[in-house]
C-alpha cells in the first residue's frame, strides 16, 4: 500500500508525539494532521485496555469512526525491569496510581510529567544502576476506513536514572539513557531520538508492513 502523499489523522492529542510521528513519517511521504486539524470534536477516548496493543487499536479505531479517514495512534510507555515492567501501560497516569498498580483506578486524566518522573525515581531509588534497566515501548496502529488495521511495536532498551538530565523531549525522556549512549533522551538531539526511539522503531516496522500489504 503506497501512502505517500496521503493525509493521515493522528488519534493522539499529545503534541510531542504528533511532532515525532510527523518527523518520521514525513520521510515516507505521509502527512500527519492532528484531530483538531481534521475537525474532530475533543471526545475523550477511554484507554481501558490491558495492553499497549488494545489501547493503541482503540484510539485509532474510535477516531477513524469519527472522521472516516486513515488514522494512526501511538500507545506508549516506559517499563522498569526492577518494578516488574511498571509503569508500562499506566505511564501517563502513574503518579495517580498506587505504588504496586493494584488499586483499581479508572482511566482518566493523565498525571503531569514531573509527578510521574518523581514517582519512578522514588520507587527505583533502592536499586543500583545495573538493575535500573528498562525500555520505552510504542505500539502504533493504523486503521483504514474499511475497518482493517496494521499494528507495529517498537522498543528502545536503556537505563533509568534517579535524576532528570536535559530539557528536551517530554515525559520520562530526561531520566532515560538509551543503550550505547551516555546522555538521556532529554539531552540528546531530537533528530537522534527520532532515529533510535521506540516510536521510530515501531514506525519503521509499520512502513515495512505497509509495503508487504501491496505485494
Ligand atoms: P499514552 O498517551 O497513554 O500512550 O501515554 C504515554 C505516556 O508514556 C506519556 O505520558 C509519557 O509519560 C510516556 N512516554 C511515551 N513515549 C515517551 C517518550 O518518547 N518519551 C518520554 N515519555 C514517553
Amino acid at each position: 500500500m503506497d501512502l505517500s502523499g496521503k493525509t493521515i489523522v493522528a488519534a493522539t492529542r499529545n503534541e510531542h508525539k504528533i511532532r515525532e510521528i510527523d518527523q518520521i513519517t514525513s520521510q515516507f511521504g505521509m502527512k500527519i494532521i492532528s484531530r483538531d486539524q481534521a475537525g474532530i470534536p475533543p471526545v475523550e477516548i477511554v484507554e481501558d485496555g490491558k495492553t499497549f496493543e488494545e489501547n493503541s487499536y482503540k484510539k485509532a479505531f474510535e477516531v477513524m469512526k469519527l472522521c472516516g479517514q486513515i488514522t494512526i495512534a501511538d500507545d506508549s510507555g516506559i517499563e522498569a525491569d526492577a518494578l516488574g515492567g511498571a509503569p508500562g501501560i499506566y505511564s501517563a497516569r502513574y503518579a495517580a496510581m498506587s505504588d504496586d498498580l493494584t488499586e483499581d483506578h479508572a482511566p482518566g486524566e493523565d498525571s503531569d510529567d514531573e509527578a510521574n518522573n518523581q514517582k519512578l525515581i522514588r520507587l527505583l531509588s533502592p536499586f543500583p544502576y545495573e538493575e535500573r534497566t528498562g525500555r520505552f515501548v510504542s505500539v502504533i496502529t493504523m486503521v483504514f476506513p474499511d475497518g482493517s488495521h496494521i499494528t507495529a511495536r517498537g522498543t528502545v532498551e536503556g537505563h533509568i536514572l534517579l535524576e532528570e538530565r536535559g530539557s528536551g523531549g517530554f515525559g520520562y525522556d530526561p531520566m532515560f539513557v538509551p543503550e550505547g549512549y551516555d546522555q538521556t533522551f532529554g539531552q540528546l538531539p531530537a533528530e537522534l531520538k527520532n532515529q533510535i526511539s521506540h516510536r521510530a522503531n515501531a514506525l519503521k516496522e509499520l512502513r515495512q508492513k505497509l509495503e508487504e500489504h501491496t505485494r
